[in-house]
């Protein structure tokens, strides 16, 4: 059969089966015919010769779908190849993308920072371009990262305690399980007694409440620590003890800074008095006083005054040595004044004693006078007065003499004070007068006494030389409840006393009372 026979069978064919006589209609019908009748035409064998050159899986897909005429091939090539751009690879590219930024994602959330780092440029990097060369380069780094990473920490941490797991959360979990055991039954107890010795004050006095209540707390449940209100109680309350010693220290330095000052005021006063002349110690003095408290620092307060205590310490050694010299002067002045003192005291004892008659003296029969009437003015103890005066004495002087006047003035007071009694007080009171104080006596009483006193010196003969001598006396008698005051009861005897002359001596008066 010819080629021509072939192409008439195949039109023949088209037309008898109502084909439509397209290009393809007719090749695959010619190509079927020359197969049928042995013939091989070189188109007819391409597919197969194309088909055969793909791979088995494909080979035994085109025969499946019995794949004869190019077009079909062609058509199959095509959808074949859709399905791998659209699924494989595209796809597939796309996922390892996304699935590279999600491992350098979680890398970038790990506490590594090196890897953390190198993470975050990566993604950055292949945000900002994902092609071949990007993936290279971020290939390149990571590969260098793990040529240096080294896992240095975990062998530190093997020192404190036995690792047991490759789970790091759970190694943490450990450590801290392992830390609340340590803290709670080691680090606690003596954490809280440093903390309450931290509390105390070390400058003020005393702690106030909420100190003194925490330092309670923490000594009994030292635990407690542990809680976030105690610690921030305490970050109060030692802020609370500062300012309590600060306070304490500012009043400190002010009652210091008063007690410097009424020290060197001392010193200066001292210095003063002393007799020390020396350059050097009145060197001291003026650094004493312009010493001052407010604006020098304590240390050099301290200093400035060590320097001064030291100075005075030289000076006072050599003025021991003097006042060691002094002292024995001082005693033997000490000695002398005790001698005066008793030779004071005798001589104000002879003040009271009359020197002539040995009777009380003036100023004695004054202080006892005093004495009795101020018992008159506290407890009402009556007393009266007698003032006696020697009748014309003045003649009796001129005519034996003045010497024979002693003589009379001397026996006639013995006389007398012969008369009185215990109680009474008797004495000169000057010239050729005595006074008779008798407490305890009326009027009456007085007037007798100072007649008896009268009596007896009329009756007494004074020998003189061989002369006899008459003496007479007069008085005026007083009793304190008739005057006012002692002045004008001594005023009231006088005027009596001079009454008792002009009435014509040797008499007492008032006579009639
Ligand atoms: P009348 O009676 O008025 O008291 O006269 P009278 O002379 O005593 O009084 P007058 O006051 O005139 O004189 C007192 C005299 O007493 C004066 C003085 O010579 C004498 N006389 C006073 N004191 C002493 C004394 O201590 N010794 C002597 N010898 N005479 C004295
Ligand atoms: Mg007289
Ligand atoms: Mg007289």
């Amino acid at each position: 059969m010819t080629i021509n026979e072939i192409v008439k069978a195949t039109i023949t064919t088209l037309t008898k089966n109502r084909i439509a006589m397209t290009p393809e209609n007719y090749a695959n019908a010619f190509c079927r015919i020359a197969k049928e009748k042995g013939f091989m035409v070189e188109d007819c064998k391409s597919v197969s010769r194309f088909i055969e050159k793909l791979n088995p899986a494909m080979q035994s897909d085109l025969s499946k779908y019995n794949v004869k005429t190019p077009d079909e091939l062609l058509t199959y090539l095509v959808a074949t190849l859709n399905r791998l751009v659209g699924q494989s690879e595209g796809k597939q590219s796309l996922i390892l993308i996304s699935l590279v930024k999600r491992l350098l994602q979680s890398i970038s959330l790990l506490h590594n920072k090196e890897a953390k780092e190198l993470a975050s440029a990566s993604l950055e990097r292949i945000e900002y371009l994902a092609d071949h060369n990007t993936f290279t380069l971020v290939k390149d780094k990571w590969f260098d990262f793990l040529g240096q990473y080294d896992d240095d920490p975990m062998k530190k941490l093997k020192a404190y305690y036995t690792l047991k797991s490759d789970d790091f959360s759970e190694i943490v979990d450990e450590l801290i399980t392992l830390e609340q055991n340590q803290e709670e039954s080691h680090i606690f107890e003596p954490l809280a007694s440093l903390i309450i010795a931290s509390l105390s004050p070390s400058i003020a006095s005393s702690m106030d409440d909420d100190l003194a209540t925490l330092s309670y707390e923490l000594r009994n449940s030292p635990s407690i620590l542990n809680t976030k209100e105690v610690q921030d109680e305490i970050k109060l309350l030692v802020k609370r003890r500062i300012s309590l010693d600060k306070n304490e220290v500012k009043e400190r330095i002010a009652s210091l800074d008063n007690l410097l000052g009424d020290v060197s005021s001392k010193i200066v006063t001292l210095i003063d008095n002393s007799n020390m002349s020396h350059d050097k110690i009145k060197g001291i003095k003026d650094e004493l006083i312009a010493l001052d408290y407010t604006k020098h620092s304590f240390e050099m307060m301290k200093e400035k005054l060590i320097t001064i205590a030291n100075s005075l310490e030289i000076e006072t050694e050599s003025l021991v040595h003097v006042m060691q010299d002094d002292d024995k002067k001082v005693k033997n002045l000490q000695e002398k004044v005790r001698k005066l003192e008793l030779a004071l005291a005798k001589a104000k004892k002879e003040t009271r004693k009359d020197f002539l008659t040995n009777l009380i003296s003036k100023r004695g029969l004054d202080e006892d006078l005093n004495r009795v009437d101020k018992s008159y003015e506290r407890y009402g103890i009556d007393y009266s007065i007698c003032f006696f005066d020697l009748d014309k004495f003045k003649m009796l002087n001129d005519t034996f003499g003045h010497e024979a006047g002693d003589i009379v003035l001397k026996y006639t007071g013995q006389v007398m004070n012969k008369i009185k009694r215990d109680v009474d007080i008797f004495g000169r009171y000057g010239g050729e007068e005595f006074l008779a104080i008798l407490p305890n006596t009326a009027l009456g009483g007085a007037l007798i006494f100072a007649e008896k006193i009268r009596q007896e010196i009329e009756g007494y003969d004074f020998l003189y030389k061989g002369e006899r001598i008459t003496v007479t006396v007069s008085a005026g008698v007083t009793n304190r409840k008739d005057f006012s005051s002692q002045k004008a009861m001594i005023e009231g005897a006088d005027k009596l006393l001079y009454k008792a002359k002009e009435a014509g001596r040797n008499r007492v008066f008032p006579e009639n009372a």
